[in-house]
């Protein structure tokens, strides 16, 4: 018994130690009310993306059909370089599309390779929805997204092409993204009944090998949903959230006691970690929102920005960041 007890007090520290703010959040009767609700996403497009999710949430829509709502205005832009129709193809001329999407069931849907659909996410979807499977990828998304009614279309832009000639010309080929050369879509939304969701959509690297895929549509690495805890996603150099787990890493990490903003932190410190000579070159940036609508964003550089859009704000943010 005493054991026990010693064991029971050591856990409660130890969780006070993790973080202070949080564990007092705890407290049932000091709680705020959660904010709600909310929908978060990542980079300057976020603003446009959440005023379409931001419709669903505020007519007491499901959180789930705001984020798919949401980062399908990105997906048809054509001036988004890395996402849906217009985004930079792979080093053979192809655009190759990831997206993926989890609702608050943890149900979830991904495609990954698919070309000539200008909604992957669409199609994630259907893949949660209609089939006993979590991804597709390639040809086969392609027959399933026929069989589910989506038209193909040539998702190469003729600004998009110039690029890949221009690039063509030197072939230079740098794994990193740079800082300025990413801007996947990834969103979490928080509804009114409290409910999380989340979707994540991109191109991926520019000029990426044939057949590479990105954390975006790896459920874990670029989007992450428990709807007891929280939901987080990632955007930047894929390899490396993927290699770290990132927003399953970063929704465990709230789990914990730790604050949307802490999770990230430390998502980030893990890159920086582990890979001392990687993260100066490349980038990566994570979002996260909690079940009382406190969110948070971090990352390795500078650059990083996310769209906030409650009933009492419709911001653009600029991320922290570990260096400068
Ligand atoms: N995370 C995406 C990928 O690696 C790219 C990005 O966010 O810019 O495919």
């Amino acid at each position: 018994m005493t054991d026990r007890r010693k064991f029971l007090k050591s856990t409660i520290f130890g969780g006070l130690a993790v973080s202070t703010s949080s564990v007092s959040g705890l407290a049932c009767s000091t709680k705020p009310s959660p904010k709600k609700p909310i929908v978060i996403s990542t980079w300057n497009h976020g603003k446009e993306a959440n005023a379409a999710a931001w419709e669903v949430l505020s007519n007491k829509g499901r959180a789930l059909d705001a984020v798919e709502k949401g980062v399908m205005v990105t997906e048809a832009d054509p001036d988004n370089a890395t996402v849906g129709i217009g985004g930079f193809p792979d080093r053979d001329g192809n655009v190759t599309l990831d997206a993926c999407i989890m609702d608050e069931n943890d149900n979830c849907g991904s495609v990954a390779f698919l070309q000539n659909f200008k909604h992957p996410i669409s199609v994630a979807r259907k893949v949660m929805e209609e089939t006993p499977h979590v991804m597709l990828v390639g040809e086969g998304a392609k027959r399933f997204a026929l069989s589910q009614g989506f038209e193909e279309e040539n998702l190469l832009t003729p600004k998009a092409e110039a690029a890949w000639k221009k690039w063509l010309e030197n072939q230079e080929y740098q794994p990193e993204i740079n800082i300025e050369n990413h801007d996947t879509i990834g969103m979490v939304a928080l509804d009114e009944n409290g409910h999380l969701s989340g979707a994540c959509t991109t191109s991926g690297a520019a000029w990426k090998m044939h057949g590479r895929v990105g954390d975006s549509p790896i459920i874990g690495a670029g989007l992450f949903v428990d709807n007891e805890v929280g939901a987080a996603t990632a955007t930047g150099l894929g390899e490396f959230v993927i290699k770290i787990c990132g927003a399953h890493m970063i929704v465990e990490l709230m789990r914990q006691g730790y604050s949307p903003q802490e999770a990230c932190e430390q998502a980030v410190n893990r890159i920086v970690k582990k890979y001392p000579n990687d993260y100066k070159n490349l980038q990566v940036g994570f979002l996260a929102l909690n079940k009382n609508g406190e969110y948070g964003a971090y990352s390795i550089h500078k650059g990083f920005n996310f769209a906030v859009r409650a009933h009492d704000q419709d911001d653009l943010i600029d991320a922290g960041h570990y260096s400068g």
